[in-house]
C-alpha cells in the first residue's frame, strides 16, 4: 500500500489512519533516512490519541513512553543504538505487550532482538515536501490492518 504525501499533516493523516486500522496496537517499523518524516507519522497517532504536546524523536533516550488515557504509546528511535544487546538493558520486553502501540524508528538497530512488526512504512523524501510512504504487513494482524485501509 503506498501514499504520496505533500505536508506534514498528510504523514500526520496517515499516521492516525494506520493507529486506527490496527485498532490501536501493534508493532509498526518505521524506516526511512533522517528527515523522511518517521517522527512526524508518529505525531500524527500521538494526535489520534489526543495528544497535543511535542513529539520528538527519543533519540538519547532510545524510547518516550506515552501512557494516555486512551491508549499505550511507546516510541522508539534506535539510531543511537550501539549494539542490539543494548535493548535488554532498556527492559523492552515490557513494552511490547499486546494493549500496546510500538512505533520504531531505526529498528534496523534492534535487528534481532525486536519482535516481528506488524507493519513496516518505509518512507522517501521525493521532494522539499513530499514524502512517498509504502505500507507492508509482516503479520496476520498487519495484513488485516492493510485490508481495512484498502476499503
Ligand atoms: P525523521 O523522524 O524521519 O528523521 P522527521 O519527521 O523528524 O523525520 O522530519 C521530517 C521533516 O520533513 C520535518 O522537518 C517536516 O516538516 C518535513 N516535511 C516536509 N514535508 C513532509 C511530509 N510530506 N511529510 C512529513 N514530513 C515532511
Ligand atoms: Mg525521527
Amino acid at each position: 500500500m503506498d501514499y504520496v504525501t505533500q505536508s506534514d499533516e498528510a504523514t500526520e493523516a496517515v499516521g492516525a489512519q494506520l493507529f486506527n486500522a490496527l485498532k490501536g496496537s501493534g508493532i509498526v517499523f518505521l524506516n526511512g533516512d533522517l528527515g523522511a518524516g518517521k517522527t512526524t507519522l508518529c505525531r500524527g497517532v500521538l494526535r489520534a490519541l489526543g495528544y497535543t504536546g511535542a513529539v520528538k524523536s527519543p533519540t538519547f533516550t532510545l524510547v518516550e513512553p506515552y501512557e494516555l488515557a486512551l491508549g499505550h504509546v511507546y516510541h522508539f528511535d534506535l539510531y543511537r543504538l550501539g549494539h542490539p544487546d543494548e535493548l535488554n538493558y532498556l527492559g523492552v520486553d515490557e513494552y511490547f505487550h499486546d494493549q500496546a502501540m510500538c512505533l520504531v524508528e531505526w529498528s534496523q538497530k534492534g535487528s534481532g532482538l525486536l519482535p516481528k512488526p506488524d507493519l513496516e512504512v518505509t518512507m522517501m523524501v521525493t521532494g522539499d515536501t513530499e514524502r512517498r510512504l509504502s505500507v507492508s504487513a509482516q503479520t496476520l494482524k498487519g495484513q488485516a490492518a492493510l485490508a481495512g485501509l484498502r476499503i
